[in-house]
């Protein structure tokens, strides 16, 4: 039987109604930086539940990419939820699923959208305003390569704010980066971070 994509309306940190697939969808610069440390990676280590969500929504994707789509869509059309946050675990994975990820967007403009992500490549076209999206740069001290702007395309880097995690004094706009304090719900930031013209940084949690 085919796997349908399994939805998640809010976590312990209230980051609301999001989606998530398994470190299958992750950049190869993962596998080399952060892969075994992120927060996801511990959340699948603690709960059966959480690795069981990831790696069936994996499969889901690479089942029927078009009856995933129409799940999410059936979802947001229902409830019609303020924010929607895309990967909190796995990242965009693929050109299709990016251009998935802005078709959504421009369907649901009252919706607001976000996204780390490290599939630098894979970011382009043109961007619907109403989706955040964040670069995800894993800094020194937190173990694993530290990544240098080498890694990230200059056209990129320009585009969308960041998200720091470690030591990143080496990129412009850590030392006054907005500093998460893990509360999505009562804070919202990172869904504001272009028009606000910051970057965010994050502990290692
Ligand atoms: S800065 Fe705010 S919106 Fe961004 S991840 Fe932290 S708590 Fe959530």
């Amino acid at each position: 039987m085919k796997a349908l994509p399994s939805i998640i309306n809010n976590n312990t940190k209230g980051v609301g109604p999001n989606i998530s697939r398994g470190r299958d969808t992750c950049p190869p610069i993962a596998y080399e930086t952060c892969i075994f440390k992120c927060y996801d990676a511990k959340f699948c280590k603690m709960r059966a539940s959480v690795r069981k969500n990831r790696t069936n929504n994996s499969r889901a994707w690479k089942d029927d990419p078009i009856a995933f789509e129409n799940t999410l869509r059936k979802y947001l059309t229902r409830r019609k939820p303020n924010t929607w946050r895309w990967q909190v675990g796995g990242d965009v994975g693929s050109q299709e699923y990016w251009e998935m990820m802005k078709r959504i967007a421009r369907d649901f403009p009252a919706i607001r959208f976000l996204v780390f992500s490290k599939w630098f490549d894979l970011l382009r076209g043109r961007v619907p305003g109403n989706l955040a999206v964040i670069l995800s740069i894993w800094g020194k001290g937190v173990g694993g390569r530290h990544m240098t702007k080498a890694d990230v395309p200059y056209r990129v880097r320009k585009r969308f704010p960041m998200a720091f995690t470690g030591d990143c004094t080496a990129w412009e706009g850590f030392d006054d980066a907005v500093r998460c304090n893990g509360q999505c719900d009562a804070c919202g930031m990172c869904w504001d971070l272009k028009k606000t013209g910051k970057n965010v940084r994050f502990e290692l949690h």
